[in-house]
């Protein structure tokens, strides 16, 4: 069976006629995935999303590690990090709660209802579900757990009890419902693509057909903004300004960048005295300790990621704007490339959120948080957003 598509990267209509199992059909311009041939069923995917549930709550309820140096002790749970935490730290724990607990839930809590009991979703459920499921963070949260440890391994004793072990064992099972039911399953549930009579080869828009950036859906143009068949957005060929929005969300960040790394990170209190240390400093004092693997995601996450990424942006708005373009192929893979490793740099933020609620609760020393983390969390967030303001169709045609 025919069936035409459009990449929502780079405009172009392709033809396809059939995916073999396991296989993804690729993009020939840009090589964005356009579609796969995934054979899980949505019921299964809904048991797992249950299970991963249930390990969540193990992970709550039952005690995570018990930490003892110097002669004290003390175990903790999740429940007890966040009821540490909700004295000092006010919003950016609701921001850390949200990342790691509310999305993660009401996504496995949507592909139950949706995958195993047949809810049908509104456009409203959809839209909440698809914000929900790129804002996961969950991956990131476990790497920031083990960066942790590692870094207290030197301060103190550690022993996991079973809620450590649950806690990886929903994250993974999570990581596997994200990937296997996106949010297009939703889309496609509440209204089906209707098919598309347009010349392979050619872009969307030379046949005056548009893509609805919010859910995909393609339909033929009757005006300069029309309203998405399916979702109800507004829809326009390319988005307008979108160059000057994501440049001036870049310079806010990169105004942020020096802050956050000139500034202490976070404050460390032992017996009576208290010093500051910078992002810079961490690295290089993990560095002397010997933690190799620390120092070097440190750097790589809180340093090189948000650089690399505010440079990358820059360079692709200002070749998209000068049109001066001679592979495409490689700018767009760049801006897909920026896109993935955005939350990555959130690491950071992570690690200092851990760290002083773990240390707090073992009566060791005291951590916290300093200006900079607030910056450094401004810096990743208005990089994402920017990188998302921008149409990446533009590097192909201009609007
Ligand atoms: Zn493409
Ligand atoms: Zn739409």
């Amino acid at each position: 069976m025919q069936k035409n598509v459009v990449c929502r990267s780079c405009d172009l209509t392709v033809s396809i006629t059939q995916i073999k199992k396991h296989y993804d059909c690729i993009c020939p311009r840009c090589g964005r995935k356009l579609l796969s041939n995934n054979l899980v069923k949505e019921g299964d995917v809904a048991i797992v999303a249950f299970a991963a549930l249930i390990f969540l709550f193990i992970s709550i309820i039952e005690p995570f590690m018990s930490i003892s140096a110097m002669g004290t002790g003390a175990a903790m749970s999740l429940n007890s990090i966040v009821s540490i935490l909700n004295k000092q730290w006010g919003l950016l724990l609701y921001v850390f709660l949200f990342f790691t607990f509310f999305a993660p839930v009401s996504v496995l809590a949507l592909i139950v209802f949706i995958g195993g009991f047949r809810l049908k979703p509104n456009i409203f459920l959809a839209k909440f579900y698809q914000f929900n499921h790129g804002m996961c963070m969950v991956d990131v949260f476990v790497l920031g757990i083990v960066v942790s440890l590692i870094k207290l391994t030197a301060l103190a004793d550690v022993t996991f009890y079973v809620g450590f072990y649950t806690t990886f064992i929903f994250s993974v099972l999570m990581i596997w419902c994200c990937l296997k039911f996106n949010p297009s399953i939703l889309w496609e549930k509440i209204k089906k693509q209707s098919e598309l009579k347009l010349i392979a080869g050619k872009s969307a828009m030379s046949q005056s057909y548009k893509v609805c950036q919010e859910c995909g859906y393609v339909f033929k143009a009757n005006d300069d903004i029309d309203l998405c068949p399916r979702c109800k957005s507004k829809v326009t060929y390319r988005r307008k300004n979108c160059i000057s929005k994501s440049l001036a969300l870049l310079l806010s960040a990169l105004i942020l960048y020096l802050p956050s790394n000139l500034y202490p990170v976070m404050y460390t209190e032992f017996i009576g005295s208290n010093t500051g240390s910078n992002i810079i400093e961490g690295v290089i004092e993990m560095w002397q300790m010997n933690s190799y693997f620390v120092s070097f995601v440190i750097l790589l996450a809180s340093i090189f990621i948000p650089a690399f990424k505010i440079i990358s942006m820059l360079f692709i708005l200002y070749a998209t704007k000068y049109s001066k373009i001679v592979v495409n192929k490689r700018v767009s893979r760049l801006y897909r490339f920026v896109l993935f490793i955005g939350r990555w740099s959130l690491i950071d933020v992570y690690v200092v959120i851990i760290m002083s609620s773990i240390v707090k609760i073992g009566n060791i020393l005291n951590i916290e948080p300093g200006f900079a983390i607030i910056c450094f969390c401004s810096v990743v967030i208005i990089t994402v957003f920017s990188a998302e303001a921008f149409d990446e169709r533009l590097i192909w045609n201009k609007g």
